[in-house]
């Protein structure tokens, strides 16, 4: 019987990277030198690897984005799944973006990179590595990311620790495959699509995140507009809470003038509901979006992904609501 195969698509991160002596740690690897650092995989799984680009994570943006889907849907055809090769810093941006772009996907492409380079004896890399690609073997067609132990829906992910080996939590949605002895699948993947495969390009550059700090004024939202930003997410306080003495103006002055404000969280865990409370409602009424459950990284590379289409007004309302890839979904989420 022929075994799955498995294409690596390298765009950088910690895993190739190299301590200069002295200095931080930089791009070094390629990703052909990397399959000898899996031996052993090759029993279960056929890999191919690929380099896109070798970058730190935090250099990596909407082009990037697009370069790497684009890669996806040229490769995948010949695979059973894809593994992308990321630094951990944005890997959730990457994942939702990806998630959002890849329309019809019907095989699984999951990102994972590691704390320590995979040159270092004490490395994640290669049990990561590992792990993503017989992932990316089994039937879950969609975007998602590997870490530490677990298979987690890409754009319900954040990284939450700069140094633990757990990287990453799913903080509203269950892990989709828990690796331990057994292999547990701990969460529905999303269904099989129904149309063919197609990658929607597009995404608006000036989105802004801002956070609100108690006892501040929202000239930060007059000052984004002034600036050009097409679209504001507001890291709000609990249930999606803004102070009520001139926030809801300024929204309403940023939604007059065409630009599409979300309102987050400051908090992890739950969902943001603007009926809650006074502040979160006056916000709304001003013509603010609630994110629900979604995560930071998910709610603000969907409002750059949905005005990239071309949507604005109560069109990119509508559509911000609706579930695109899983992103929002109430399925698996604490009580
Ligand atoms: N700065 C690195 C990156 O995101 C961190 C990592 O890969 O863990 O590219």
């Amino acid at each position: 019987m022929s075994k799955p195969r498995v294409l690596f698509l390298y765009t950088g991160g910690t895993l190739g990277m190299l301590r200069r002596d002295p200095g931080p740690l930089a791009p070094s690897f390629v990703a052909e030198d990397i399959l000898p650092f899996v031996r052993g995989l090759e029993v279960e799984v056929e890999v191919q690897a690929e380099v896109l680009y070798n970058l730190d994570s935090s250099d990596i943006g909407p082009d990037h984005w697009e370069r790497m889907a684009e890669g996806v849907a040229r490769w995948l055809p010949e695979f059973s799944g894809v593994v992308v090769l990321h630094g951990t810093d944005t890997m959730a941006w990457s994942a939702s973006a990806l998630s959002y772009m890849l329309r019809g996907l019907d095989r699984p492409v999951v990102f994972t990179g590691a704390q320590r380079p995979i040159a270092y004896v004490r490395t994640d890399a290669r049990n990561n590595l590992i792990h993503a690609a017989l992932c990316a073997t089994m039937s879950i067609p969609e975007v998602s990311i590997y870490f530490g132990r677990r298979l987690y829906r890409g754009n319900r992910t954040t990284k939450v620790s700069i140094q633990s080996y757990e990287a990453f939590e799913s903080p509203v949605y269950r892990p989709l495959v828990e690796m331990g002895v057994a292999i547990r699948h701990t969460a529905p993947p999303l269904p099989a699509p129904t149309v063919s495969m197609r990658v929607a390009t597009g995404f608006e550059r000036n989105v802004v995140v801002m956070q609100v700090v108690p006892g501040a004024g929202p000239a930060i939202i007059d000052a984004a507009v002034l600036t050009g930003a097409r679209g504001i997410v507001i890291r709000g306080f609990g249930a999606g809470n803004v102070p009520q003495k001139g926030w809801p103006e300024a929204i309403r002055r940023a939604s007059e003038q065409g630009v599409s404000v979300v309102l987050h969280s400051q908090c992890l865990r739950g969902a943001v509901d603007l009926t809650a409370y006074e502040g979160g409602r006056a916000a709304m009424d001003a013509g603010a979006m609630g994110t629900g459950a979604m995560t930071l990284e998910a709610a603000t590379v969907k409002l750059m992904w949905l005005l990239g289409q071309g949507l604005g007004g109560d069109w990119l309302k509508a559509a911000y609501h609706e579930d695109v890839a899983g992103e929002g979904s109430a399925d698996g989420a604490e009580d």
